[in-house]
């Protein structure tokens, strides 16, 4: 069968990546690998295995379905983590297979908590609380009921964690606002303590927050983006850089986008290229034809915006992205032909086009882009 695209997960650089997010967070804490967003668009199905092997058993995601997703590769896990949404009818489920389940608001709590209670178990919950994000989680003012609920529930309810979300550190503009979480998450352990519940592990920090305050590094860290081999943000990436005096991007990348060229032709000077008029032809033009457009997750922002590299040469993409093509300009790279290899995100002869740069493009979020490459591209694992 031919593939217009595929993605490229490089277990090398997830080993590196890991590596270094080891080292930063100590033996004594643990490292949950957040796997939302079909991991980040790496593909629950091939990530989740390929992070096993390196020795991470510990996952988070958003929703049920996604957590059944990595129920089903059968591996053993340590934790499998629950931190959005979960319907009623679910909850059955969780508490049958260990999945721990952020709990934000009393409802759900019940609810898991009597489902646990029929099944003659002890769900594993992880109790939100809020600290300025303003999202979801336990205020101060309803903690000690809940706490006092969980004492009092004992044989169906365990508290596996407590945790809580910041709001943007990746961004110093936010200092203030973090600084102010961060005090409100160290008051609230001490409430659990005195209240004399354990709270198992105490969690607060995402990439960014691991790396610009060290102070959120408690019993485990919840890690997207940075095993990706990404930053949170290019500040972010500057800020290690220059803080550890490191000259060379500790991180690699760890997933690739290729296709390869389904036709080449000649334009002649004075024409229009693809739909309407937004390229024409100044010259006399020779055009590749790919086949990814936005269908595939290749932005139509992109149009007369992205870059491909095809034999080495870094390209132009000319006209408007198609829904399942898009056109690169190949006039002054006269060895391109069809088939060739075409690299989207990715390194080909020492030329690279990072997922960072698409921001520079087209304004897409390394976040956002990651997340829109569709379920149905095959991922492949190379070593
Ligand atoms: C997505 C998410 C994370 C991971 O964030 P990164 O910036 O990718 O490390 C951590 N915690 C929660 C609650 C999240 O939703």
């Amino acid at each position: 069968m031919i593939e217009n695209s595929y993605i490229e997960i490089n277990k090398k650089a997830l080993k590196n990546n890991y590596e270094f997010i080891r080292n930063l967070i100590g033996a004594n804490c643990e490292l949950t690998s957040v796997v939302k967003g079909n991991a980040y668009g790496h593909g629950i199905k091939n990530f989740v295995p390929t992070a096993h092997e390196c020795g991470v058993k510990s996952f988070a995601v958003f929703s049920a379905t996604e957590a059944k997703e990595i129920l089903d590769t059968g591996l053993d896990f340590s934790r499998i983590m629950i931190m959005g949404n979960i319907d009623n009818d679910q909850l059955s489920w969780a508490v049958e297979n260990d999945i721990e389940v952020y709990v934000f608001d009393q409802l759900r709590l019940s609810n898991i908590a009597l489902q646990a209670a029929k099944q003659g178990k002890k769900a594993k919950v992880h109790i939100e609380v809020e600290t300025g994000l303003n999202r979801t989680g336990f205020n101060r003012k309803d903690l000690t009921k809940t706490l006092e609920f969980i004492r009092n529930n004992k044989d169906s309810v365990e508290i596996s964690g407590m945790c809580s979300h910041l709001a943007g550190a990746e961004n110093i503009a936010n200092y203030y606002r973090i600084n102010k979480q961060i005090k409100r998450f160290d008051n609230l352990e001490k409430v659990f303590q005195e209240q004399e519940v354990t709270a198992g592990k105490n969690h607060l920090a995402c990439s960014a927050a691991m790396l610009n305050y060290p102070k959120t590094v408690k019993d485990l860290v919840r890690i997207g983006i940075l095993q990706y081999g990404l930053w949170p943000s290019k500040e972010v990436k500057m800020a290690y850089m220059v803080k550890n005096k490191v000259m060379e991007d500790p991180l690699i990348p760890v997933l690739s986008w290729k296709s390869k060229v389904m036709s080449t032709k000649i334009v002649k000077m004075g024409e229009y290229v693809g739909y309407g008029n937004s390229l024409l032809a100044e010259t006399d033009m020779r055009i590749a034809t790919i086949p990814v457009g936005y269908s595939d997750g290749f932005a139509r922002s992109l149009s007369n915006q992205g870059k491909v590299i095809i034999a080495g040469h870094r390209l132009d993409v000319v006209g408007i992205v198609n829904m399942n093509l898009c056109i690169v300009d190949v006039t002054n790279a006269e060895e391109v032909k069809i088939g060739d290899e075409v690299v989207m995100i990715g390194e080909q002869n020492g030329t690279n086009i990072s997922v960072a740069s698409f921001s520079d493009f087209s304004n897409q979020l390394n976040y956002e882009l990651l997340t829109r490459l569709p379920n149905d591209i095959p991922r492949i694992i190379t070593k």
